[in-house]
């Protein structure tokens, strides 16, 4: 019997294989399939990353009337693939980075590849109470481009105080009667402009030095009816009633394939050689937001998936 095309991919032994398919892990496609290495990339199990649950994005050089994100990211998925990308909309369940050629699985199934490039990203972080998760879906989101509908002429509260808190807010006023901005400090850590577009925004209450202490809700049917907030200063409680709760404080990185193999900071972000994206391993390289505490934009990603095929390129060819 003839293998599989599937089966075939299993046996060879790649140049190169993709883990992630945001910005950076598209990019590196692209650049690695110009380059003729034919990559391999692994989507994982939200093919286009973040960026598709994002609503325009305006500071994507190109785009001057911006751009959707799920639209962006096909059009990068697109590109990489024109030039003979083999993706595939499965996550990596775990490498084996001891030695070359390195082991990729999915499942049952084990790929060989020379070189890795991880671009895994972050993902959005919860405050860490019960009642969050068990409100998860009913209520209570880290997605206002993915659930604000659901909140029409409703009142929902963002929790946050930076871009990301700010942009959900923002976006919600476009669905919600109103919307509740909680921030656990007195300033706003957003830059300037989304502040002034979430401050002058007659919708949006913006509730300083404030925490929350649980969400509260029905049963049957389960969703949520109101938030328990704390006066971060005085310490002092109060209820607030609403339909939903949006968190947005940040995002971790990605790396569970990796922890305890390849070297991360204090908050778990890969650490790659300066100015260059490899990794503690040789041969293995990481770009996009899983290696990047600080800029964390489309455009930086994309530019450190770019310098990661080059880097791949370079250590393959000696
Ligand atoms: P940030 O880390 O910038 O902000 C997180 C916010 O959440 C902070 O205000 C922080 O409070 C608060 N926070 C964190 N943990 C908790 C907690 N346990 N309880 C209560 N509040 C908490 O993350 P963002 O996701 O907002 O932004 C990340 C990066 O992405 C930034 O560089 C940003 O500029 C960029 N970005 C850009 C966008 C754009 O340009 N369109 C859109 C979205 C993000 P505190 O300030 O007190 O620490």
């Amino acid at each position: 019997m003839r293998p599989s095309v599937h089966s075939l991919y299993n046996l060879m032994t790649h140049h190169v294989i993709i883990i992630g398919s945001g910005p950076a892990g598209y990019t590196a496609a692209l650049y690695a399939a110009r380059s003729d290495l034919k990559p391999l990339l692994f989507t994982g199990l939200q093919p286009g990353g973040q960026l598709t649950i994002t609503t325009d994005v305006e500071n994507y050089p190109g785009f001057p009337d911006g751009i959707m994100g799920p639209e962006m990211m096909e059009l990068f998925r697109r590109q990489a693939e024109r030039f003979g990308t083999i993706i595939r909309d499965e996550h990596v369940t775990r490498v084996d980075l001891s030695q070359r050629p390195f082991k990729v699985r999915v499942g049952d199934d084990e790929y060989l590849s020379e070189t890795v490039i991880i671009a895994t990203g972050a993902s959005a972080k919860w405050l860490g109470l019960e009642s969050e998760i068990s409100f998860g879906g009913h209520g209570v989101s880290a997605c206002a481009t993915c659930d604000g509908f659901f909140f029409r002429n409703k009142v929902v509260a963002v929790v946050g105080g930076g871009d990301t808190a700010m942009e959900e807010a923002h976006y919600l006023t476009k669905h919600a009667r109103e919307v509740h901005l909680i921030h656990r400090r007195d300033e706003f850590r957003a830059s300037k402009i989304m502040q002034d577009r979430v401050i002058s925004n007659p919708k949006i209450h913006i509730h300083w030095n404030t925490g929350v202490d649980e969400i509260v809700g029905d049963e049957d049917p389960r969703r949520v009816t109101g938030i328990r907030l704390r006066d971060t200063v005085t310490g002092e409680p109060r209820e607030m009633a609403l339909d939903g709760v949006f968190i947005a404080i940040g995002h971790k990185p990605n790396i569970e394939l990796f922890s305890g193999v390849l070297e991360t900071d204090a908050a778990g972000y890969l650490i790659t050689k300066p100015d260059s994206t490899a990794t503690s391993i040789p041969g293995v390289f990481a770009c996009g937001d899983v290696q990047d505490p600080l800029w964390r934009q489309a455009i930086t990603a994309a530019g450190s998936g770019c310098i990661a095929a080059i880097e791949a390129e370079r250590f393959l060819s000696h």
